[in-house]
């Protein structure tokens, strides 16, 4: 390959958030791709360097868009972190390599890594965990090769909270059959190409009957469509995911599941092969894809040139298997291997693992350095997997339309009000207030603190808050309208203070909304 990288230093309107080497700034003639970097925050700078520096060296064309996120933007006023020209940059290149980026702590501002995924709908986070040569865990030897596939825009990640009350907050999850359907196909999509064997989903939907259910029913219809293709499909409970991947992760293939639960449990992967240094990962849209390490901007090594770069390197391969540099991307995967086989060559989080010297563990530089002189050569006891994905991959297409006339096409019913309210009344005493507010077309069915009730008591012992919610329901033989809806919660104002009222409908004859617990 004769190719040559090819790194556009800043523009004027990028004030720089890391200053790169010279070399790096030159420019180079017209290259075939053109993906958008983003130094980021803390070790940001080190690891994407490193990336680029062995992309460089493994001979791939690229024209680098230096583009600015994160902590550096929120400085300057910006409150999304992600400024108009980096949003411009990533709609003209459509592929983002990136270093982590600082989340501010404080109230108000969003994850800037957040915001990225959510503009442009990079809806399926694609996370390996595969164990590594030269790299000791409890599991080696065990042969643990999966990839958790983590819906990336939905769930708590919605970000819709609320004070419903002082001192009591609540974050709503939204889950979608639509959100569902396009990653959960995007796992068995990967499985195909892969030639996986097994897709499992991760739900908790024993508790969380209509969320997580729906999550999970998306999974067992599409699970249907794929059985043509003998992948095995199973749905295990979230923490029976949790406890599996301790005793027994190499029964694991591709984990697909929701937002915060493949946060936790993508993070608990890449501690079974080595820790967040060896985590890569990719956030796959239809339109835009990101790549970045699991790990966060780890501000006390940064600077230091001791950070291990493996992560985003490893994740770089990814961005190159995307960019259909299937063959660049196998000689730095395996390049990263064969040095990381070696053993000579250690960072100290490694080191630190297998108990070697630290005093004189590699830095970050270094460890580039021999990745670098090992592109060319293949590990010696590492099998390459058989099947890569190349290329992006193909659009999904829905199963079931999502038209306005679907839904146009669904029978609705009135059963009641959720209303919440805030008040220091004993739960008897509320719940005799909502009898004489609920007049002739509503009855009580319960009111109940933090999911369980308390009017009428049940004799579960239930410490109250001072946020109640009380439901009330049609009275016998009433139809009930908007006009019903809206009179009643005039007449809650009046004497209550509510923060929340919640329809309660019927949707094709079935309840849209789950019983309250004691209920
Ligand atoms: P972190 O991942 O930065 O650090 C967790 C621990 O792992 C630290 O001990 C750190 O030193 C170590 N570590 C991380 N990467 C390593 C590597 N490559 N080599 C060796 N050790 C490594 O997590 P944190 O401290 O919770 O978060 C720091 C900041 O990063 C926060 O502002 C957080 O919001 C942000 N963050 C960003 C991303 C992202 O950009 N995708 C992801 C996670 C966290």
């Amino acid at each position: 390959m004769s190719r040559r990288v090819i790194v556009r230093g800043h523009s004027s309107t990028h004030t720089g958030l890391c200053q790169w080497p010279a070399e790096y700034h030159a420019a180079m003639p017209s290259s075939p791709h053109r993906v958008t970097a983003i130094a980021g925050d803390g070790v940001g700078p080190e690891v994407v360097a490193s990336a680029v520096r062995i992309i460089e060296a493994a001979g791939v064309a690229i024209e680098w868009e230096w583009a600015d996120a994160g902590a550096e933007v929120f400085r300057r006023g910006d409150s999304s972190g992600v400024p108009r020209e980096t949003r411009d940059s990533i709609e003209r290149t459509r592929v983002v390599l990136k270093g982590p980026l600082e989340t501010p702590v404080g109230l108000g501002e969003k994850s800037a890594n957040v915001t990225l995924r959510k503009l442009f709908e990079t809806y399926a986070n694609v996370r390996p965990a595969r164990e590594l040569p030269g790299v000791p865990t409890r599991y080696a030897g065990e042969g643990v090769d999966m990839i958790v596939v983590r819906e990336n825009i939905e769930d708590l990640y919605a970000g819709i909270e609320h004070m419903l009350a002082p001192d009591v907050a609540q974050c709503l999850k939204v889950i979608t059959r639509k959100g569902s359907e396009k990653v959960i196909r995007y796992a068995f999509e990967l499985a195909r190409r892969e030639g996986r064997r097994k897709v499992t989903c991760a739900t908790k939907a024993n508790i969380m009957k209509l969320t997580d259910g729906l999550f999970k029913r998306v999974f067992e219809e599409l699970a249907e469509e794929y059985a043509v293709e003998a992948i095995e499909a199973e749905h295990l409970i979230i923490d029976n995911v949790a406890h599996q991947f301790a005793k027994a992760p190499a029964q694991f293939d591709i984990v697909v599941t929701t937002n915060l639960n493949g946060d936790i449990i993508s993070d608990l992967a890449s501690g079974l092969v080595g820790g967040l240094g060896f985590a890569s990962s990719g956030n796959y849209g239809d339109d835009v894809a990101i790549f970045e390490a699991v790990h966060g901007s780890a501000p006390k090594y940064a600077g230091k040139d001791v950070i291990n770069p493996t992560a985003l390197i490893l994740s770089s391969v990814m961005m190159l298997r995307h960019i259909d540099e299937a063959a660049a991307a196998d000689t730095v995967e395996a390049a990263v291997l064969t040095t990381l086989e070696s053993g000579t060559v250690v960072t100290a989080d490694l080191a630190r693992q297998t108990g070697s010297d630290i005093e004189h563990a590699a830095s970050t530089s270094a460890f580039t350095d021999a990745v670098i002189a090992n592109l060319g050569r293949s590990p010696a006891a590492t099998p390459a997997r058989a099947v890569r994905p190349t290329g992006p991959a193909p659009a999904p297409h829905p199963r079931r339309s999502y038209a306005p006339e679907v839904y146009a096409g669904i029978e609705r019913g009135l059963a009641g009000l959720d209303v919440v309210v805030e008040s220091d009344l004993a739960a008897d005493a509320l719940g005799a207030e909502f009898e004489s507010l609920a007049g002739e077309r509503f009855r009580v069915e319960f009111v109940e603190a933090r999911g369980t009730v308390v009017y009428p008591a049940t004799g579960l012992a239930s410490d109250t808050v001072r946020a109640f919610r009380a439901r009330l329901v049609a009275s016998d033989g009433t139809v009930l309208g908007e006009e019903d809806l809206v009179s009643l919660l005039g007449r809650v104002s009046e004497r209550l203070r509510w923060s929340e009222a919640i329809r309660l409908q019927v949707l094709d004859g079935e309840p849209a909304y789950t019983k309250a617990q004691g209920q």
